[in-house]
């Protein structure tokens, strides 16, 4: 007989700030809906693929340096 626990799933491990379209925003986005990507300079659209307008901000800069000089 199972006797197993099963906790709700949080999804706080990895925190991610999410954007409204047509809120005013830089850099690149992530489509919360469908994961299309788009890099804006002014303001969030709504989503050409899916019409979903909440954006995940994307990593657009790799922390990773670059080795050698
Ligand atoms: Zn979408």
């Amino acid at each position: 007989m199972l006797d197993e626990v099963r906790k709700g799933v949080e999804q706080h491990g990895d925190y991610v700030d999410f954007f409204a379209a047509d809120a005013p925003a830089s850099g690149a986005f992530r489509c919360s809906g469908c994961g299309y990507g788009v890099t804006v300079k002014t303001s969030l659209p709504h989503c050409p693929m899916c019409g979903g307008t909440t954006w995940a901000q994307a990593a657009s800069q790799p922390q990773h340096a670059s080795p050698g000089s």
